[in-house]
């Protein structure tokens, strides 16, 4: 049986004149793992924003696991079980793969200001539990224990990616939010990944969603798909069904169409 853990409803978002979000519906259910695609500008970045709260909507709604997200304080956004990872990736620069994954049981505790942040971590033994969960999820993001002591910086891209993946999970999340975890990434790089997220819903029965815009990756990757172009949803389906979606293959090849324009002025 299916039940809804995110339902995203008629959410409306406008940057000036740009309408980013013009009434886009979108919903997961619970234990699912499932791609969010489209071109570029097509709105998968607000959306992600507006369901953490890291913007407002204009209109529309968020509900997760029942309960109305919309307008809540973002620092609570953790504590109704969404976790995610950024398009430019944010890890602290100063703080070791193990630390930075252990940062994400700060997640789950309303501490809105840095400075009790700080204080609360630097109590032992929650510092101690906190680094055995990061490296619980570390395991499972296959970011070996021999670099976890190395700073970002020092590590592949791919690594610091993972790490971000495993600070969402140790926030013990009911819904994880991926926003382009593939981009900057090797082939082989990216086909690892979907093993690893597969695993991580598998394993720990976290729903994912996975935002992309290569179409092909998530096709491998996830069960269901559903696509946004402009802002608005245009297409919800298997793999099969999206690929020869009529709306889907020109949503991509109008977008493809203007790429070579811009890059023939
Ligand atoms: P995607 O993630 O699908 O590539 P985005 O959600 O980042 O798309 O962007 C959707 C549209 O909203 C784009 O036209 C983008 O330029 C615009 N946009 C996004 N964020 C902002 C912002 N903070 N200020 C102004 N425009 C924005
Ligand atoms: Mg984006």
């Amino acid at each position: 049986m299916s039940v809804p853990i995110l339902q995203v409803e008629q959410v409306h978002r406008r940057f000036g004149g740009v309408k980013a979000l013009a009434g886009v519906d979108f919903e997961v259910n619970a234990g699912e793992l499932v791609g969010l695609i489209g071109p570029n500008g097509s709105g998968k970045s607000t959306l992600v924003n507006v369901i953490t709260r890291m913007i407002d909507s204009d209109a529309g709604r968020v509900v997760v696991d029942g309960a109305d997200l919309t307008r809540v304080a973002p620092h609570r956004v953790a504590d109704f079980g969404v976790a995610r990872t950024y398009q430019r990736l944010r890890l602290n620069p100063e703080l070791t793969l193990q630390e930075n994954a252990a940062t994400g049981v700060l997640y789950r505790h309303q501490r809105p200001f840095a400075s009790a942040l700080r204080l609360w971590f630097d109590v032992r033994s929650t510092r101690d539990a906190a680094l055995a969960q990061a490296d619980a999820a570390l395991d499972l993001m296959k970011v070996p224990a021999a670099v976890r002591g190395k700073l970002p910086k020092e590590v592949p891209f791919s690594l610091q990616r993972r790490t971000e993946i495993a600070r969402a999970l140790v926030a013990k999340p009911k819904v994880v939010l991926l926003d382009e975890p593939a981009a900057g990434m090797n082939p082989a790089e990216v086909v690892e990944l979907g093993e690893l997220l597969a695993a991580a819903n598998r394993q720990l029965g976290v729903t994912v969603v996975l935002i992309e815009h290569n179409m092909e990756f998530v096709m491998r990757v996830v069960q269901r798909i559903t696509v946004i172009n402009r802002g608005e949803r245009i297409a919800t389906g298997t793999p099969a069904e999206i690929r020869n979606n009529p709306a889907v293959v020109e949503a991509y090849l109008g977008t493809r169409g203007e790429a070579k324009a811009s890059a023939q002025a």
